[in-house]
């Protein structure tokens, strides 16, 4: 364990978003940092050690309230009035800003969420510059529909659509890649021209703050970017979800969670975008390249310490290669380096809280309990002595569980998975569709015809074939059954965060 931990690097980057006297995380309402009116704090624990990284101001009602007026007065203000060119412009700043800030961000989202260096300096912040810059050119280049229609009369009509925003936008955004998924909202949000008031997980607050100080530097106007914290129900989120000048709200979380979401939306008939859970298969027939398939499961099952609604917790693998397939399997999870994050060597983090591993080592017992036959892992790793009020647990892997087993039926949301042999393609399809989840699959073959034949018999918003986790913006993003509402990315986002006019104008 080599460096400075993430928590000394942070003590010495003094943020104007936290107040320097006490260390507090403060929200972000029309253009300025604030305590609130609650008097109220929450802690923001380092997963790494259980240590305090900073305390967070708690939004009162009366705070989400001043969020959301500050975001529909801006929708009348200068950012309502500004060209789209302007407008996207800035985007473009704020991307650059981002980059620009790229240590403070990485700093600030390894402290919440103890992720390796390896891992966030890669994926988490420079995806969360790209998220502006992606929807900035989206919005510009985005054609409308236009017909001439044939009239009676011989003189015709011109039938167009115009696109408009939608108005103040509720974001919602989990804790497992915090700025990458807030600003996958936030990004196209702003680009159509709306307002946003964000509620990050009360495990992640830091990034989307300090992504206050951003937008102020660049220059978005004050409202058109707000930031309140607290936690679901009976808090910030309710309150947020309850507001009735909040047009739209756009939410990344648990399956449960937008359920209670959408009983709220309901009052309003308030539009909704879900991303949520899943119980993501991962199909590996024979003639797959081995080596790849090996190294493309291990990621998906194991990345982010296997918090990724995208991971495979259930993998069907060809019975002539199943042995084989394990073992290799097994090497890979137990060479994964606990430990520092900011050390480049570190490649597997804690869980987010002691709440989320009790919950995942619950799933470990009962996998025990109910017969699996453990391949490697399944309880806590050895860690060193200053990490030991860490979030650990080993890379699992299991074998021999029936289908109905609750460790393959619900999403455990940690670095484990469950293989099971397979005979023909039929049954693989077969078990990989028995979820009521529909999120992601991964494909491993080398026979096109039937990568294509199974891609479109999975019920599931996406299917990689010989890859995991790599995905062209511009490309739907979303699931069906209990993944999700909606899809975003690209121009299918512009179906969300914009409300489409039809204007007939008589020749
Ligand atoms: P969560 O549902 O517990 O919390 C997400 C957010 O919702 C938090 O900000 C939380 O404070 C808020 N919240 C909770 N109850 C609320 C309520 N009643 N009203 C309003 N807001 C409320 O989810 P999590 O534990 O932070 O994230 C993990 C989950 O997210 C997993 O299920 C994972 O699969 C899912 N996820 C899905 C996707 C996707 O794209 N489909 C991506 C990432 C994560």
């Amino acid at each position: 364990m080599q460096g400075p931990s993430a928590i000394q690097k942070i003590a010495k980057s003094e943020k104007k978003y936290m107040t320097s006297s006490a260390k507090q995380t403060q929200q972000f309402i029309d253009g300025k940092f604030v305590a609130g009116t609650s008097g109220r704090t929450f802690p923001n624990i380092n997963p790494i050690n259980g240590k305090l990284n900073s305390d967070i101001c708690e939004a009162s009602k009366a705070d989400v309230h001043a969020a959301v007026s500050a975001a529909k007065a801006a929708l009348t203000g200068p950012w309502g009035k500004m060209p789209v060119e302007t407008r996207t412009n800035l985007l473009h700043g704020v991307a650059a800003e981002i980059s620009r800030r790229f240590d403070d961000f990485l700093e600030a989202e390894i402290a919440d969420t103890g992720k390796p260096t390896s891992i966030a300096s890669h994926i988490d912040i420079p995806r969360g510059a790209a998220n502006f810059k992606v929807f900035a050119d989206v919005v510009k280049n985005v054609p409308t529909e236009s017909f001439h229609l044939d009239t009676p009369d011989g003189r015709g009509a011109l039938n167009y659509g115009v696109r408009v925003p939608k108005g103040v936008i509720g974001v919602i955004s989990p804790w497992n890649l915090p700025l990458l998924l807030m600003t996958w909202k936030v990004g196209p949000a702003l680009a159509c021209g709306n307002t946003v008031v964000v509620k990050p997980s009360e495990e992640t607050p830091s990034t989307a703050t300090l992504l206050g100080e951003v937008m102020n530097t660049v220059g978005v106007p004050p409202g058109v970017y707000n930031v309140i914290h607290g936690f679901g129900p009976d808090s910030a989120g309710e309150w947020l979800t309850q507001h009735p000048d909040v047009n739209a709200i756009t939410f990344t979380g648990e399956t449960r969670t937008g359920e209670a979401i959408m009983k709220a939306a309901a009052n309003g008939v308030r539009p909704v975008s879900f991303e949520l859970g899943g119980k993501n298969a991962g199909i590996v027939f024979a003639d797959a390249d081995f080596d790849a398939a090996v190294d493309g499961i291990s990621r998906a099952a194991f990345a982010n310490t296997g918090q990724v609604c995208l991971g495979t917790e259930r993998v069907f693998v060809e019975r002539s290669i199943f042995e084989k397939f394990a073992q290799a399997l097994k090497k890979k999870a137990e060479g994964f380096v606990f430990g520092d994050p900011m050390n480049p060597a570190t490649t597997m983090g804690p869980l987010i809280s002691k709440e989320h591993r009790e919950k995942v080592l619950g799933y470990f017992a009962a996998a025990k309990k109910q017969g699996a036959t453990i391949i490697t892992g399944g309880g806590v790793p050895k860690v060193a002595a200053e990490y030991e009020g860490g979030h650990w647990v080993q890379p699992t892997i299991w074998t021999g569980l029936p289908q109905d087993s609750s460790v393959i039926r619900e999403e455990i949301f940690g670095p484990c998975v469950h293989l099971e042999p397979f005979d023909t393609e039929e049954q693989a399809l077969n078990m990989a569709n028995d979820t009521p989840y529909g999120l992601a699959t991964t494909i491993w073959t080398t026979d096109l015809a039937r990568a294509h034949r199974v891609a479109g018999k999975i019920n599931v918003g996406i299917t990689w074939i010989n890859c995991w986790f790599l995905r062209d913006l511009r490309t739907s993003f979303g699931g069906q059954g209990l993944s999700g509402i909606g899809r975003e990315g690209g121009v299918h986002s512009l179906e969300f965060y914009t409300e489409l006019r039809n204007v007939c104008v008589k020749l």
